[in-house]
C-alpha cells in the first residue's frame, strides 16, 4: 500500500479519480488510476459499479491523491477519451442545477450529454447506418454487428459478452463512432430540417436558343408552356441577373401544380435542386444588414449601456418592433470580438423562421441544437465544440444550455417569459433562463432576456435593478399596434347571435378579411374535438381506466383519448353509470372549431395546428409553409399558433374563448392569459396596416381583457404585482413543490402528511397540503402534492432543512417506496 502510493508520487500521476455517474445516486464516487492509463477531469472512463458486474462511462470529475478513508476503491477499467469531453465551466454548471433544483449530479449529466456520450450496462444498441461495413481488425466486432444487423436489441452487457470483453466501453464507443451501432432511442423522432426545393434549367437548355426550341415543343402542352413562361420570367434567366426560383413560387405565380413543374424536371428542361430552408444561396453575395430604425438604434445603444453596468438585461419589446434585428446586431459584435453567442429559443420547432434570419445573416456560424435532433447529430455538434473548431452561433431550445463553450460572451434568451422554458419531465426540473444567467456568469458573459411580455420574475429583477432595463414599444416601420375589440358571448346568446361558437360580430370579422383576401388566425386554446362526453341523465364523464381524468374525443379518428396517459378507447354508446343512451358533449377543442370554420365559410381553405395534427415528421412544417405562401386562409389552432409566426398577410387574430384562460386554478394563470392574449393579438397586422384582434369572452369585463385591450404590460405587472405579495408567491416567495407517488392511496397519503408534519415545525403555514391535485391518480399512481413557500431572506437555510428532512422522512422504510418528485419553482 505504501509503497504504491509512494511510486505513484514519485510519477506524478493522479492516483484517484471521482467521478459522475450516469445514474440518479446522489453525490460522487472514487475510483484509482492503473499504471500506464493518463486520465484528467472532462474525460470519461469505464467503471463498473455496484454489485454484479454492472458497467459506466462515468465522468471524471476531479483527479487527486488522498487516500479515501473507507473503503478502498476500485479500478477504471479505461479511459474511453482522449481529450476532454466537457470543461471545467460545464462541471461547475451542473454542480449548481443539482443544488438548485435538489436533484443529482448523475441526472445532470444524463440530461447535458447527448445520450451516446452516456454509457451503461443497460444501454440498448441498434445496428447504425454504416453496420454493413467491416471493420479490419476487429474480429470479435462481427458477432456483435451480426446480431445488430439481424434487427436485434443488445445491450451493452450483451455487447460485451459477444465481443468477449470485460470492458466492451471502449469498442462500443468506437463502432458508435464509426457509425456501426446507435442508441436505441424509444419515442425519439429525429427532427429533419425543412428543405426547399428550387427549379433551375438544366445545363444544356440554358441559352435563348434552347429555350426557343422548347417553346415549340411545348405547343402541344399549354400548361407546361405556360409554367415555362412564368420561369423565364420569375427568373429573369435570360438576363445577366439571374434570380433562383422557388418550386412552390412558380407554382403559385403560373396557377399550375407540382405535378406539372415535375413534368417538365423529368423531360430534362428543368432540374429541381434543394436546399435547407433558410440557408443562403452559397453562390449568392450575403445580403447587407438592415439598417436599424431610429427607435432600434436607439434601443441598442440602451442595451450597451445597461450591458456596463449589468451582467444581465431585460429587452421588452412590443411585438414584431423588431427585436431579433437588435439580437442579430448584437451577434455580429460579439462574433467580431472573437466571442461565442447561445441564442435560445423556446420551441425550435416552432422557431424556424427565426433560425432562417439567422441564418441569412451568420450562414455556416449558426449550428442549431435541440433534443429533438438524431442523436449522432447532436453528438457531433457536441464534439465540434470541443474540437478545434468550435461554431460561433449556436440557436437552441433549452438544452442547448449544456453544450461545451469556450469563449462564451452573450447569451440572448428569446421569449423569456415562455413557460417551455422549464423542463418538467424527468429531473433535472430546471428553468432554461434561469440557469442560461447562471451559465453566462460562469463565462463573465452577457445575458439579454427578450420578451414582449416579460415575465413577473424577469420584469421585478428589472424593476429592483438587478438587471438592467430597456424598452422598445413602436411596431418596426410604425405600424400601429393591433385594434383589440371585446365580443360578449352572454350577450351574443341572448340575442340568438351565435353560430356555433362563433358570435355573429366575429363571423363578420372573419368574412370581411377573406373578401379582402387576408389572412386569419384562430386561437383556442384546446385540441381535440370536444373535450367531454357526457351523460345528459346523471352526468357521468368517462375516465381514464389509469388517471383520474375526463378523456377528451377526437373526432377524426372517433377515439376518446386521455391526454395524461395517452391511452385511447372507443367512445361509449350508453353511460356507464346508468345506462342512459344520451350522451352529449361538453366544451369545445380545435378539431370542432375547424368543422365550424368550414361550414361558415365554405369557400376558404382552413388548416389546423395543435398537437394532433403536428404529430407526423414534417406536418407542422408543411402546416406553416402552406400559411406562409398563402396557400391557407384560416389557420386555428392552440398555444402553437401564439409563438412567435412572423407572416405578412394576417390582419385579424379570433381568441374564442377568453375565459377559459383565466379561470384556471393556478396563480399565473392571469399571467399566462394575459401573454397568450398578447402575443397572438402580436401575429396580426405585422406591416403596414394595424390589424384586428376578437377576443369573445363571457366575462368581457374581467380586468385583465381590460389590460389586454390597452396592450398594457405595465399596468399588468403592477395588479399581478400586488396579488402577489398578498398571498405570498413568486416574485416574494420561492416555491418548492412535492409530488408524492404510490400505487396505494393510504400509502401515499400517510407519508404525504408525515412530511407535512415534519416540515411545520419550520415552516408552519408556509407548507400547503398535502393536497390532492386535480389529476389526482396518472398511471395507476395516486398522488398528493405539498407546496413549501421559502422566504428569499432565509433561501438556502430553509432549501437545506427541506432537503435534510425529506432525506429523514423518506430514509424510513415505511416511506421508502414512495416516490417523490421536487419541482423547485413549479411552473
Ligand atoms: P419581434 O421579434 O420584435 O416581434 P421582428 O424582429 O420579427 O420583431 O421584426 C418584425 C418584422 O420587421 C420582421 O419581418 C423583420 O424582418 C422586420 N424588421 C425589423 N427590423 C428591421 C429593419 N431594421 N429593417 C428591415 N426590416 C426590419
Ligand atoms: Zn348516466
Ligand atoms: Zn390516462
Amino acid at each position: 500500500m505504501i509503497r504504491s502510493s509512494i511510486t505513484f508520487v514519485a510519477s506524478a500521476k493522479p492516483l484517484y479519480v471521482e467521478v459522475i455517474l450516469p445514474l440518479a445516486v446522489p453525490g460522487t464516487f472514487t475510483y484509482t488510476v492503473p499504471e500506464g492509463m493518463e486520465v484528467v477531469p472532462g474525460m470519461r472512463v469505464a467503471v463498473p459499479f455496484g454489485r454484479g458486474r454492472k458497467l459506466y462511462g462515468a465522468l471524471v470529475r476531479r483527479t487527486h491523491h488522498d487516500d479515501p478513508l473507507h473503503r478502498k476503491p476500485r479500478p477504471i477499467l479505461s479511459v474511453l477519451d482522449a481529450a476532454p469531453i466537457v470543461r471545467s465551466e460545464q462541471l461547475e454548471l451542473w454542480d449548481r442545477i443539482a443544488e438548485y433544483y435538489m436533484c443529482t449530479v448523475g441526472e445532470v449529466l444524463i440530461a447535458a450529454l447527448p445520450g451516446q456520450l452516456s454509457l451503461s450496462s443497460e444501454t440498448r444498441l441498434v445496428a447504425g447506418p454504416m453496420v454493413e461495413s467491416f471493420i479490419p481488425g476487429q474480429e470479435r466486432a462481427v458477432f456483435l454487428l451480426n446480431a445488430l444487423e439481424d434487427g436485434q436489441v443488445v445491450t451493452l452487457e450483451q455487447a460485451g459478452e459477444l465481443l468477449g470483453l470485460k470492458d466492451p466501453l471502449p469498442a462500443v464507443k468506437r463502432l458508435m463512432e464509426q457509425g456501426a451501432l446507435l442508441l436505441e432511442e424509444q419515442l425519439q423522432q429525429d427532427w429533419k430540417p425543412r428543405m426547399t426545393s428550387y427549379i433551375r434549367l438544366s445545363a444544356e437548355n440554358a441559352t435563348e436558343e434552347a429555350l426557343h426550341a422548347w417553346f415549340d415543343r411545348l405547343e402541344k402542352a399549354p400548361k407546361q408552356l405556360h409554367v415555362l413562361m412564368r420561369f423565364v420570367e420569375l427568373s429573369q434567366c435570360l438576363t445577366d441577373r439571374p434570380k433562383e426560383v422557388e418550386r412552390a413560387k412558380l407554382v403559385h405565380a403560373s396557377d399550375s401544380s407540382t405535378a406539372v413543374v415535375e413534368q417538365l424536371v423529368k423531360k430534362g428542361l428543368f432540374q429541381r435542386y434543394e436546399r435547407e430552408e433558410g440557408r443562403p444561396d452559397p453562390s449568392a453575395t450575403s445580403s447587407p444588414p438592415p439598417v436599424l430604425s431610429a427607435a432600434q438604434q436607439e434601443a441598442l445603444t440602451a442595451v450597451k449601456q445597461a450591458f456596463e453596468k449589468h451582467d444581465v438585461v431585460l429587452l421588452r419589446g412590443v411585438t414584431s418592433s423588431g427585436k431579433t434585428e437588435l439580437y442579430t446586431t448584437l451577434i455580429t459584435e460579439a462574433l467580431a470580438r472573437g466571442e461565442q453567442v447561445l441564442y435560445l429559443l423556446p420551441e425550435i420547432a416552432l422557431t424556424t423562421q427565426i433560425i432562417a434570419r439567422l441564418r441569412a445573416r451568420f450562414a455556416e456560424d449558426v449550428a442549431v441544437f435541440h433534443s429533438r435532433m438524431a442523436q449522432h447529430e447532436r453528438t457531433a455538434l457536441w464534439m465540434r465544440c470541443v474540437g478545434e473548431v468550435p461554431p460561433r452561433v449556436i440557436v437552441g431550445a433549452r438544452s442547448a444550455l449544456f453544450l461545451p463553450f469556450v469563449r462564451l460572451g452573450l447569451v440572448v434568451v428569446d421569449e423569456e417569459h415562455d413557460p417551455s422554458y422549464k423542463q418538467h419531465e424527468p429531473a433535472p426540473r430546471y428553468h432554461a433562463r434561469d440557469m442560461a444567467i447562471v451559465l453566462a456568469g460562469l463565462h463573465h458573459a452577457k445575458v439579454l432576456l427578450g420578451s414582449a411580455t416579460p415575465s413577473m420574475e424577469s420584469q421585478h429583477n428589472a424593476r429592483q435593478g438587478k438587471y438592467g432595463s430597456v424598452e422598445l414599444l413602436v411596431r418596426f416601420g410604425d405600424v400601429r399596434m393591433p385594434v383589440i375589440t371585446r365580443v360578449d358571448l352572454r350577450d351574443a346568446a341572448r340575442r340568438k347571435l351565435m353560430r356555433g361558437h362563433f358570435t355573429a360580430t366575429l363571423i363578420e370579422h372573419i368574412q370581411h378579411a377573406l373578401d379582402k383576401r387576408e389572412q386569419v388566425i384562430v386561437f383556442q386554446n384546446r385540441r381535440g374535438y370536444v373535450p367531454v362526453w357526457q351523460c345528459s341523465s346523471c352526468g357521468w364523464v368517462p375516465q381514464c381506466d389509469q388517471c383520474d381524468v375526463s378523456l377528451t374525443y377526437h373526432k377524426f379518428q372517433h377515439q376518446l383519448r386521455c391526454h395524461y396517459c395517452g391511452r385511447h378507447y372507443a367512445p361509449p354508446t350508453k353511460c356507464d353509470q346508468c345506462g342512459s343512451p344520451r350522451l352529449q358533449m361538453l366544451g369545445f377543442g380545435t378539431e370542432k372549431i375547424e368543422e365550424e370554420l368550414a361550414e361558415f365559410f365554405p369557400t376558404a381553405r382552413i388548416a389546423r395546428m395543435d398537437q394532433d395534427t403536428t404529430r407526423g415528421k414534417n406536418a407542422l412544417d408543411r402546416i406553416l409553409t402552406a400559411f406562409g405562401q398563402g396557400a391557407v386562409d384560416v389557420l386555428v389552432g392552440t398555444q402553437m399558433v401564439t409563438k412567435g409566426l412572423d407572416f405578412d398577410h394576417v390582419s385579424t387574430v379570433a381568441i374564442l374563448n377568453a375565459d377559459n384562460l383565466m379561470r384556471f386554478p393556478d396563480f399565473r394563470a392571469h399571467e399566462r392569459a394575459f401573454q397568450l392574449m398578447a402575443q397572438v393579438a402580436g401575429r396580426s397586422g405585422r406591416r403596414k396596416t394595424a390589424g384586428t384582434v376578437i377576443i369573445q369572452a363571457q366575462e368581457v369585463q374581467h380586468p385583465i381583457l381590460e389590460l389586454v385591450v390597452g396592450h398594457d404590460v405595465e399596468g399588468m405587472y403592477q395588479r399581478e404585482l400586488e396579488h402577489r405579495r398578498a398571498h405570498g408567491y413568486p416574485p416574494f416567495m420561492r416555491l418548492v413543490q412535492l409530488t408524492l407517488k404510490h400505487r396505494s392511496e393510504e400509502r401515499v397519503a400517510r407519508t404525504a402528511q408525515d412530511l407535512a408534519t415534519a416540515l411545520r415545525p419550520r415552516f408552519g403555514d408556509l407548507v400547503l397540503g398535502p393536497e390532492i391535485p386535480v389529476v389526482s391518480r396518472i398511471r395507476d399512481k395516486h398522488l398528493r402534492r405539498l407546496l413549501v413557500k421559502l422566504a428569499r431572506s432565509s433561501y438556502r437555510t430553509d432549501k437545506e432543512f427541506l432537503r435534510d428532512t425529506i432525506d429523514r422522512v423518506f430514509g424510513a422504510s415505511e416511506h421508502s417506496s414512495v416516490q417523490l418528485v421536487t419541482d423547485v419553482d413549479p411552473i
